[in-house]
């Protein structure tokens, strides 16, 4: 992205899964930067060789500050230990953030609703995973309730969730063996005409290179 790990103020974890916390300890001892983690995501870590000093405890719904960014954890479904997704506010921007949850409950709803910008899970393709390589269980895991958002599920959630202020959507968490950036993109697009924001720009993440980067005035 272009910016110095040195400059970094804080991970924000939301979960132990190993896609998500793999470097984490490493770039906190090394460049003194602090994890932000809840104590169910630190308890589960700890059972693995994880080692960082450098923690802060948070807590779902209690809101926090780092510089001028004023951070709302928010439990998400997903089968770890207390896993959240990240509201992040500053001035009038409101940014919502919610990857790797198998559902959406009211309080997801609440806290991603009228966002100018969301990061959402579009995981997979329903027919593509069913269809894929996965092995049973896991195709079971992926589809449960506290597996993974497919494109499907993050459509119908999008036109629950998006206001006209909601201007960027940034799609994530895409497997690369199950669904086609083309299908994650057709059915938020769809998702957003039908919920008469069809200005909404939407970018899609990647495994190996960082997205698009938006400047939003605050
Ligand atoms: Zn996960
Ligand atoms: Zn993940």
């Amino acid at each position: 992205m272009g910016e110095k790990l040195s400059d970094i103020d804080a991970l924000l974890i939301s979960h132990e899964h190993h896609d998500h916390i793999v470097g984490a300890s490493v770039i906190s001892r090394r460049y003194e930067i602090p994890l932000y983690l809840n104590a169910g995501t630190l308890e589960a870590l700890k059972k693995g060789n994880f080692r960082s000093g450098n923690t802060v405890l948070i807590e779902g719904g209690n809101p926090f500050r780092i510089g001028d960014i004023e951070v709302i954890p928010f439990s998400v479904p997903h089968d770890a230990a207390d896993p959240l997704g990240f509201n992040l506010v500053c001035g009038h921007i409101k940014l919502g953030i919610a990857i790797d949850l198998g559902s959406s409950s009211h309080l997801v709803r609440e806290r991603l609703r009228g966002c100018d910008l969301l990061v959402l899970e579009a995981n997979h393709d329903i027919e593509m995973l069913k269809n894929g390589p996965y092995p049973w269980e896991v195709k079971q895991r992926v589809l449960s309730r506290v597996g993974h958002l497919s494109n499907e599920d993050a459509a119908a959630l999008l036109k629950q969730i998006v206001e006209p202020r909601s201007q960027y959507l940034f799609l994530a968490h895409m497997s690369k063996v199950n669904n086609l950036p083309q299908l994650a993109l057709y059915h938020s697009q769809k998702a957003l005409r039908e919920a008469n924001n069809p200005l909404a720009r939407v970018f899609l993440t990647y495994q190996d290179k960082p997205s698009e980067i938006i400047k939003m005035r605050v």
